[in-house]
């Protein structure tokens, strides 16, 4: 057994918004963690927060930094605009309806991932490299991992951020599903001539879902248009007054007149699922255990209570003195999590495939979920609990503070 000089509790390993989030929270737990975090590409995309991530960020003690670049996002709206014959009717929700102030905020990226690398860089027991892992070996006690220039280093777990082609579900032998969809989602901010009043809008086009999500300012929303992936690359070469008319037209003048459009961004649409969200002292969060399709911003929700449910987890055994990479622990983490992705991936996969559809019954099926949702109070609530993420499963840590 060969033994390394440098030692951590625990090796986290991506640059993403997963694994700052990890990082800082299994810090605040004093554990001492060595982070590889290669830099960041530029990313203009924006993340719809649900309540549970906003009380995430809030304990943390990051969210006072963050509130001046969010917007609060107080009411939903589903309007199905696929021009078919039948349609389900439209539906909306306001977080007054729930007795919540907002449903939750939307933060561009850019910002949240320079909060959050910034109070990361103080903790005293995080050490940060930028180094790109590029090989983990894990053993029976425990798991070594190897960058790019530098020592290796040697811990008890390892945490694996490092997103959809992660070499941390590799290494640990995790097999994983992937399914590609013939979409790409487009990616654009826009200025307008009418408030959003803090109205996030998703439109269900032929194509998938056509989604405006309000910014900080009254006047700008970001956009997430699904496109057929054969059309995406026409929609992006498109000049700004083009693609102004075009956005103009889906939006169906609901926020005014677009002046501007800004931040191109295409990402392909797919969905992945881990069979085990933990394995051979590694245990995912994020997009290396699951991706879902842009609909109903269930993504980094959905990474986020990863992240908090392993926090719970190893902060309890840290207390017992007992294994933190043991396979006890494991599957601990495995077990309280793989339901909730499962639930997850499967629900956004049938909507997203309900709007594709051109059968007459699952239309019939989607039309009557909808009639059922604007007239049962009962199942309206189920459904924004749902897609709040504020079931009984919650981690402690996203719970809303009394
Ligand atoms: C168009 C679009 C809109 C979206 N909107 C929302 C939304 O509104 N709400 C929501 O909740 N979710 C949304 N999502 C999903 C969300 O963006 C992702 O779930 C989230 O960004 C995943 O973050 P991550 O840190 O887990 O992974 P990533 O962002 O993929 O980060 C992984 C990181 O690991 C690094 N890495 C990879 N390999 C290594 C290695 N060997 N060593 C070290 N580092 C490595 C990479 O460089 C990268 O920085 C959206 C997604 C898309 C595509």
């Amino acid at each position: 057994m060969t033994e390394y000089k440098e030692n951590a509790d625990i090796a986290v390993v991506g640059g993403g918004l997963s694994s700052l989030t990890v990082s800082i929270l299994l810090a605040h737990a004093g554990f001492s963690i060595r982070a590889f975090m290669p830099p960041v590409l530029p990313d203009t995309r924006t993340t719809a927060l649900l309540s549970g991530s906003v009380s995430l960020l809030k304990r943390m003690g990051i969210w006072p930094q963050l509130q001046d670049c969010a917007a609060p996002i107080t009411a939903m709206r589903l309007i199905d605009d696929t021009g078919r014959l039948f349609r389900a009717p439209s539906l909306s929700f306001s977080s007054y309806e729930f007795g919540h102030f907002q449903f939750g905020f939307n933060v561009i990226n850019r910002d949240l991932i320079r909060k959050l690398d910034a109070y990361a860089t103080i903790l005293p027991t995080l050490t940060i490299s930028r180094q790109k892992i590029i090989r983990i070996i894990p053993e029976d006690k425990k798991i070594c991992v190897f960058p790019s220039e530098g020592s290796p280093v040697q811990a008890k777990l390892v945490v694996g951020a490092d997103g959809s082609n992660s070499l941390c579900r590799e290494s640990a032998g995790i097999t994983f599903s992937k399914k590609m969809y013939d979409q790409t989602a487009l990616t654009f901010n826009i200025s307008h001539t009418l408030s959003h009043k803090n109205v996030s809008t998703e439109f269900h086009t032929r194509t998938g879902p056509f989604t405006l999500v309000p910014l900080p300012c009254n006047m700008e929303s970001s956009v997430v248009w699904v496109v057929k992936s054969s059309e995406s690359s026409e929609f992006l070469a498109l000049p700004d007054h083009l693609l102004i008319r075009k956005i103009q037209e889906r939006s169906h003048g609901l926020i005014g007149h677009i002046t501007s459009v800004n931040s191109r961004g295409s990402f392909p649409s797919f969905q992945l699922t881990a069979l085990r969200m933990a394995s051979n002292r590694v245990a995912l969060v994020g997009d290396s255990g699951h991706v879902l399709p842009p609909i109903g911003a269930q993504g980094l929700n959905l990474g986020l209570r990863d992240t908090a449910m392993l926090a719970e987890i190893l902060e309890k055994i840290k207390q017992e003195e007992g294994d933190i990479g043991a396979p006890s622990t494991l599957s601990a983490y495995n077990r309280h999590r793989q339901s909730d992705v499962a639930t997850r991936a499967c629900m956004t996969d049938l909507l997203n495939r309900s709007i594709l559809s051109d059968s007459f019954p699952s239309q019939i099926i989607r039309g009557a979920g909808s009639i059922a949702a604007k007239r049962s109070a009962l199942i309206r609530n189920f459904l924004v609990k749902l897609s709040l993420n504020s079931t009984s499963q919650t981690p402690r840590l996203m719970r809303e503070e009394n």
